[in-house]
C-alpha cells in the first residue's frame, strides 16, 4: 500500500507515524513545501518573545523519518491532486502516485484588506514568519498588532516582551469574543496591560499611511492615529484546499465524514481547516488547535491503514503568557453561564446545548478540567448548570 501525505505539520507527521505503526510494509511519503521537518508552532510564541532558543522548537529531524522508513520530501509544494489518476503533482511538474492520500495542508494567514505588501507588516504561521517577527520586535520602538483572537495575543506579547511600545487593536468589545464575555476578557486585558500592551477595544484598521513600502501610521475606526515602525496582523486563516477538487464548505474547508475521508474515495483530510461530523458534539464542526490536529492525524492514519474509527475528540487550547492560566475546552458555541469568583483573576464560563455540557473556558482556576472533558465526551445530562460553577463542587 502506498500512502502519500501532503503537509508535515502535526496532523501529517502524526498520520505518517500511525500508518507505520499499523503497517510495517507500507510505502509512506510525506511532502511539504517547508524547508524544515516538523517543529512546534506553539513554541514559536515563546521563541518570538525571546525566552526560548530556536532549536527547542524542533520536534523531528530527518533521522526521525529515516528510522521509521518514512520518505520525507522537503521543499516540495503540491500544485494539484489528480484523483482520476491517483496522483499528486508538484509545482515542478513531478508526480507521485498513491493508493491512499491525506491532505493535511492547514491554512495560510488572511491578508489585511489595506495591505499593499508593506515590508514591515507581518503575518504569523511558519518558522520563517516567527524569525521575521522576532527580529522586528527586537528592533522596533513602536508596533501595532491587529486581531483579537488566540493568535493576536501571541503577537502582542511578542512585541511587548521585547520592550516595544505595543498598540493592540481589537475589533469588538473584548479579546476573544468567540468564547469570552467582558468580565472574563477584562482579566486578560489587565494581564496584557501589566506586561505593557496598550489594549484598544472597538478599534479596527481604517487606513494605513506608508512611506517607502513601510507602514508609518495606522489610523483606526475612531480616527486615532498610531505611529509604528512594525505591524503584525492575525485576522484568521484561509484553508490551503485549492489543490483538491472535492466537497468543501462555505469557507473552502475540505469536508469529511466521521472517519475523515473526503468526498473522494481514498482521499482523507486532517488538521486545521477541515470540516467533519463530530459524534461527540453531534454536528459538523472544525477546529484549529495542536491537540486537535494531532488527534485527527492519528485517526486519519489509522483509517488509511485499514481501520474504520470515528474521530471523536474534545480539544483543549491554552494561553500561558500570564500567571493566570487560560484554558478553553470543547465547543464554545452553546448557551453560556459564567462566574467571576471572589479570588482575583479566577473566572469560568461553561457552554451548554440543552442539558449537555459542550465547552468550558477557565481563567486562573482550572481545577476539574479533566472531569469537565469527561462530562462533555460522555454527554452526561447536567441538571444544575450553576452547580458546575461552584468551587465547592470541585474541591
Ligand atoms: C504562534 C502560534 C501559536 C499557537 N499556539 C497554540 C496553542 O497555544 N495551543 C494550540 O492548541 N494551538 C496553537 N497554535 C495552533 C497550532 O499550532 C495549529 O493548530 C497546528 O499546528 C495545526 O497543525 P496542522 O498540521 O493541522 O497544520 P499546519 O501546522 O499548518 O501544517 C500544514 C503544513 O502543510 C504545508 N502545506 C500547505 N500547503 C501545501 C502544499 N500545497 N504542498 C506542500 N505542503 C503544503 C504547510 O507549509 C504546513 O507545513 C498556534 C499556532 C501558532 C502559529
Amino acid at each position: 500500500m502506498k500512502h502519500v501525505i501532503i503537509g508535515d505539520g502535526v496532523a501529517g507527521a502524526t498520520a505518517a507515524e500511525e500508518i507505520r505503526k499499523k503497517d510495517e510494509d507500507a510505502e509512506i511519503h510525506v511532502l511539504t513545501d517547508e524547508t524544515d521537518p516538523l517543529y512546534n508552532r506553539i513554541m514559536l510564541k515563546t521563541y518570538m518573545k525571546g525566552s526560548l532558543p530556536k532549536q527547542y522548537t524542533r520536534l523531528h529531524d530527518e533521522n526521525w523519518y529515516d528510522k521509521r522508513d518514512i520518505q520525507l520530501h522537503l521543499e516540495t509544494e503540491i500544485k494539484q491532486v489528480l484523483p482520476e489518476n491517483n496522483q499528486v503533482e508538484t509545482s515542478d511538474g513531478d508526480r507521485f502516485g498513491y493508493d491512499r492520500l491525506l491532505v493535511a495542508t492547514g491554512g495560510s494567514p488572511k491578508k489585511l484588506p489595506q495591505d499593499e505588501d508593506f515590508d514591515n507588516l507581518h503575518y504569523m504561521w511558519t518558522m520563517g514568519d516567527a524569525e521575521h517577527i522576532k527580529k522586528a520586535a527586537e528592533e522596533s520602538e513602536k508596533a501595532v498588532v491587529v486581531g483579537g483572537g488566540l493568535l493576536g495575543i501571541d503577537l502582542a506579547m511578542a512585541y511587548a516582551e521585547n520592550d516595544t511600545e505595543t498598540y493592540y487593536l481589537i475589533r469588538g468589545d473584548n479579546w476573544w469574543q468567540r468564547g469570552l464575555d467582558k468580565d472574563g476578557a477584562e482579566i486578560i486585558h489587565k494581564k496584557m496591560e501589566e506586561k505593557g500592551v496598550n489594549v484598544l477595544t472597538n478599534s479596527e484598521v481604517e487606513e494605513i499611511e506608508s512611506e517607502d513600502s513601510n507602514v508609518k501610521v495606522v489610523v483606526d475606526s475612531k480616527g486615532e492615529r498610531y505611529e509604528c515602525d512594525s505591524m503584525a496582523v492575525a485576522i484568521g486563516q484561509n484553508p490551503n484546499s485549492d489543490i483538491l477538487e472535492a466537497e468543501k464548505n462555505e469557507y473552502e474547508m475540505l469536508k469529511t465524514n466521521e472517519q475523515l475521508e473526503t468526498s473522494i474515495n481514498n482521499v482523507y483530510a486532517a488538521g486545521n481547516m477541515v470540516e467533519y461530523y463530530s459524534p461527540v458534539f453531534e454536528k459538523r464542526t472544525f477546529n484549529g488547535s495542536w491537540d486537535h490536529s494531532e488527534a485527527m492525524g492519528e485517526t486519519a492514519g489509522e483509517n488509511m491503514a485499514g481501520k474504520e474509527e470515528d474521530f471523536d475528540f474534545v480539544n483543549t487550547y491554552g494561553v500561558g503568557h500570564f500567571q493566570a492560566q487560560f484554558l478553553a475546552i470543547g465547543d464554545w458555541s452553546g448557551e453560556p453561564v459564567s462566574k467571576n469568583y471572589e479570588e482575583e483573576n479566577h473566572y469560568r464560563r461553561l457552554f451548554f446545548r440543552d442539558d449537555k455540557l459542550v465547552g468550558a473556558v477557565m481563567i486562573g482556576y482550572t481545577r476539574g478540567q479533566e472531569e469537565l472533558k469527561k462530562i462533555i465526551r460522555e454527554k452526561e445530562a447536567v441538571k444544575n448548570r450553576e452547580k458546575l460553577l461552584e468551587k465547592s463542587y470541585w474541591s
